[in-house]
């Protein structure tokens, strides 16, 4: 990390979920950042989860891909350039445009999406380009364009302290925008608001509901279809908001009561019980204002946009859309989903919300100058891979993203990236599973570093901003897309002078030939100068004459974006998820992140603090699914489906439906030795949106048992890949390793691997007895690692207190004695697995402070053990233990 011109603190936004929080980082006396929540930002003043506050340790050059290159050589930013140029030109003339793709991220800025776009499909004249967003929200964006003509989130984040009612269904938002969550529990504090969660899984977000319905995965459309035949049967209809403000209705209830008749048929098809439909219902139809709130749980399905039809009709229905505190909410996963929307990343819009009709195209074409433009949708991300393994795409720029972990059926998509002629890959990260592919590498700026936009939930445009100058010799993303299409030849277009400039003509290209006929309006921005740019506080869009501040809410006078302005009712007929169970794949495995883990954990396994909280991939299942399959608690476990396997680590919990599986999505190879778990995810997609459906693949799990069972703590980061399983994540100032195998460890092996070539002081005992070894390694008296194997993973010492010993340097001989043993002492008790990654408080301290004072309040809690006072995140996993309920893992 370099640090830019002294700067006090910069304002700038959280570049993980799609909440899209304010932070301000500072740089410390120490030349450390110091990040807090920005109180002035509208989308969380002041408030932080654990990832956006630990984003200061997340900014070093450890693994930085700082140079450009060719082949693994190291080359000047004009010869790579040059040659990424060269190959998509050669490329395109002797295949065609459609034979090349661009695969882009919702980590990008919006201005980075913008000049992609433009490159692709203006001056290419194909529409092969996709985002990783396609894998997290294009079911929300192709059911907003089925109902409102448009794709528009019409609601803001204080409906949901308005609501009186809110229905998060297939959303764990305690975990997956925290500070939403945080949100909305400080508003139910205030006030009784009700929640309700529709989730196969028991998460830390229902833990917190008033009522929770673990319905039968896939069941959505059929629990929603059943609402609008109850609103219909109970006379709950908002019949003068149909009349004036639809089409369509009399279809759609037809559908909803083929498919769900009665609340018995309901609960039958969902595997509910009848009152708990009932309670939904009355619910939702007896409260003013509902929000039902949804995210990849919905959207990642064989049948996503049917499910947003399904929630959209009833609120449609019963007239609670466009008013505060109501409507149907999408939540984006990534941090500019919403500005990629804006731009046309996705392969089947153009930009500024325009799609491919014949006017669309030719105001594009016009405003852009360009010499072509796509005539249709280019290729989805599952079929953009599908097609360069089928050898029909030859060339492909992956930016800013990590296919060969992130993508369905990830073995696949590894085997394409390896029989693709041209493969570009721009970064911030040297070492990712995709980068292992590229022939040509671009380092890219990261965050702290890249200046622009992004647009979170709620349409707010925000600012990000840099504090850092940038690594090696990385390069804006819109940069490096601009230099490469002056080197293609389109030298005036991509002209741009700086990122401002970029800007204005997104902003311009909004306003052009719109007339009010596009939801996507920010032309009051189009004009602005580079320091009001710099300056741009957050904003709402539309942002035009009309509404120069910015706009909270759409659709607030019944109008809508289809060419009568009234919204569509959609009939849903719901499917079954695509992929059915067999014999051989008995069971349901659903994917989801972990609180305190982004993506393939690329920053956030940088991060100490974020890694105490979940240290090791692992699979959730039921205890009865588990001793069907002869699952042990902390057994290793392989999954396996038709596409692929992993081996995790198993959590038995009754938290999971018998029948189903839970595995979270962030491991890598980088981290463990197999556990990519979407190389086990089916390639099956949602016909419209072509949405993966993460959410239900049919999978078998099997015990995986090895002889010997390991466990590492080291000063230094040790290569064990030698070995069958093991899988590594930081802790405080070391690595931590679990490992195992069967052959017999090769004790001249491991020392060689431990020492690495420095001679330290070796101590070993080898107990025959109880069929176990330990290993000590000092330098002098400072101790730099231990190994602790056992052929009983059960019998391996607390890794917490032992982690503990390692924050003291120098250890007497009593301590040694004690990690010898791997006993614990009154003076250092094991705090157990750690719930508050802030403070590092685990969960043993937590339990037995409880039983101690009897205090049942978190917040007096907090203020003794100090957990949970900091960031929050881990408050819903503490009132989860003060309510004596297990912790999740
Ligand atoms: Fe970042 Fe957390 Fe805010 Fe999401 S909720 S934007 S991850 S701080």
């Amino acid at each position: 990390m370099t640090i830019s011109e002294a700067q006090p603190s910069v304002k700038t936004t959280c570049p993980y979920c799609g909440v899209g929080c304010g932070v301000i980082a500072q740089i410390n006396e120490s030349n450390e950042v110091d990040i807090k929540g920005d109180v002035n930002h509208p989308a969380n003043y002041g408030l932080l989860c654990s990832k956006g506050s630990a984003l200061g340790e997340t900014v070093d050059l450890e693994q930085r891909l700082l140079h450009p290159s060719i082949n693994n050589q190291e080359v000047s930013w004009k010869s790579a350039i040059q040659k990424v140029a060269e190959g998509f030109s050669n490329t395109i003339e002797k295949y065609g445009p459609d034979s090349v793709a661009f695969y882009v991220s919702g980590q990008f800025l919006t201005e980075d999406y913008y000049v992609a776009n433009k490159l692709m499909k203006g001056f290419i004249g194909s529409a092969n380009i996709d985002t990783n967003s396609r894998l997290c929200m294009s079911s929300a964006v192709a059911g907003h364009k089925r109902a409102f003509g448009s794709d528009t989130v019409g609601l803001c984040y204080e409906d949901l302290e308005e609501a009186d009612t809110i229905i998060l269904i297939g959303s764990n938002i305690a975990w997956c925008h925290p500070v939403l969550f945080q949100r909305i529990e400080k508003a139910r504090q205030g006030k009784d608001i009700k929640m309700l969660v529709i989730d196969p899984r028991r998460t830390t977000s229902s833990d917190s509901a008033d009522y929770h319905m673990a319905i039968k995965p896939g069941t959505d459309a059929v629990l929603y279809n059943g609402l609008l035949t109850y609103l219909s049967e109970n006379e709950f209809l908002d019949n003068d908001y149909i009349e004036a403000h639809t089409n369509g209705f009399d279809h759609a209830l037809i559908s909803a009561k083929e498919s769900a008749p009665d609340v018995k048929t309901v609960a039958t098809l969902c595997d509910v019980e009848e009152e708990a439909v009932y309670t939904f219902y009355r619910l939702f139809s007896e409260t003013d204002k509902v929000i039902s709130l949804f995210s990849m749980g919905i959207n990642q399905s064989s049948s996503g946009v049917d499910k947003v039809n399904c929630i959209i009709n009833a609120h449609l229905a019963s007239g609670r859309i466009g008013k505060p505190g109501m409507g149907a909410f999408s939540i984006t996963g990534q941090p500019n989903a919403m500005g990629g929307r804006e731009v046309g990343g996705l392969s089947n819009t153009l930009a500024a919300h325009m799609g491919f009709s014949e006017k669309d195209k030719d105001i594009v074409q016009h405003f852009w100058k360009s010499p072509v433009i796509a005539q249709k949708s280019g290729l989805k991300a599952v079929d953009l891979f599908n097609d360069i393994h089928a050898g029909k795409v030859k060339a492909v720029w992956i930016m800013a993203t990590n296919p060969a972990v992130s993508m369905p059926n990830a073995d696949l998509v590894q085997s394409a990236m390896e029989k693709c002629d041209l493969v570009v890959v721009s970064d911030c990260m040297e070492k990712t599973d995709t980068t292992r592919y590229a022939d040509i590498l671009l380092p890219a700026e990261a965050w702290g570093e890249k200046q622009g936009t992004v647009t979170n939930s709620e349409r707010r445009i925000s600012r990000q901003r840099s504090f850092l100058n940038p690594a090696g010799e990385a390069k804006p993303d819109w940069w490096i897309i601009a230099e490469v299409a002056k080197a293609m030849g389109y030298e005036e277009s991509f002209a741009y002078n700086n990122v401002a400039d970029v800007f204005r003509e997104h902003a311009r290209l909004s306003a052009y030939k719109n007339a009010g006929t596009r939801d996507f309006d920010i032309s009051a921005l189009s004009t602005i100068e580079d320091n009001e740019y710099e300056l741009l506080k957050p904003i709402q869009w539309p942002v035009n004459k009309a509404n120069p501040n910015g706009t909270k809410r759409l659709f607030t006078n019944g109008e809508f974006y289809t060419k009568d302005k009234k919204a569509e009712f959609i009939a849903i007929k719901p499917r079954k998820p695509a992929a059915e169970l067999s014999e051989e794949f008995p069971l349901i495995l659903n994917t989801g992140r972990v609180r305190d883990h982004w993506h393939t954990m690329t920053r956030t396994a940088k991060s100490q603090r974020l890694s105490r909280h979940i240290k090791e991939p692992f699979v959730q299942c039921h205890p009865d699914t588990a001793d069907k399959f002869k699952i042990r608690k902390n057994g290793l476990v392989e999954i396996k489906s038709k596409w692929g396997a992993v081996i995790v680590r198993a959590d038995i919990t009754s938290r999971q439906r018998l029948g189903e599986v839970f595995v979270p999505l962030h491991w890598s190879d980088q981290f463990s030795a197999k556990a990519r778990v979407d190389a086990v995810v089916n390639p099956y997609v949602d016909p419209i949106s072509g949405q993966p459906e993460y959410k239900h693949t049919p999978v078998t799990i099997s015990a995986v048992k090895h002889k010997w069972y390991g466990f590492m703590l080291s000063r230094k980061e040790i290569d064990l890949t030698v070995f069958p399983y093991w899988s590594k994540c930081r802790e405080l100032d070391n690595w931590r390793y679990e490992f195992s195998g069967n052959d017999s460890p090769d004790l001249l092996q491991l020392k060689q691997l431990t020492q690495n070539g420095i001679d330290f002081d070796w101590i070993e005992y080898q107990d025959e007895f109880n069929q176990s070894s330990r290993y000590l390694w000092f330098d002098d008296s400072d101790i730099q690692g231990c190994v602790f194997i056992s052929n009983d993973f059960e019998k391996l010492p607390s890794r917490e207190w032992l982690a503990e010993q390692f924050t003291h340097l120098e250890i007497d001989v009593e301590q040694r004695s004690k990690l010898f043993t791997g006993t614990s002492g009154p003076d250092r008790p094991d705090p157990g697995p750690i719930v508050c990654s802030c403070f590092n408080v685990g969960k043993n301290i937590i339990v037995d402070f409880i039983n101690k004072s009897g205090l049942r309040d978190i917040d007096e809690i907090g203020q003794q053990l100090k957990a949970g006072t900091n960031c929050g995140s881990c408050k819903p996993e503490l009132e989860c233990l003060v309510n004596e309920n297990a912790l999740i893992c």
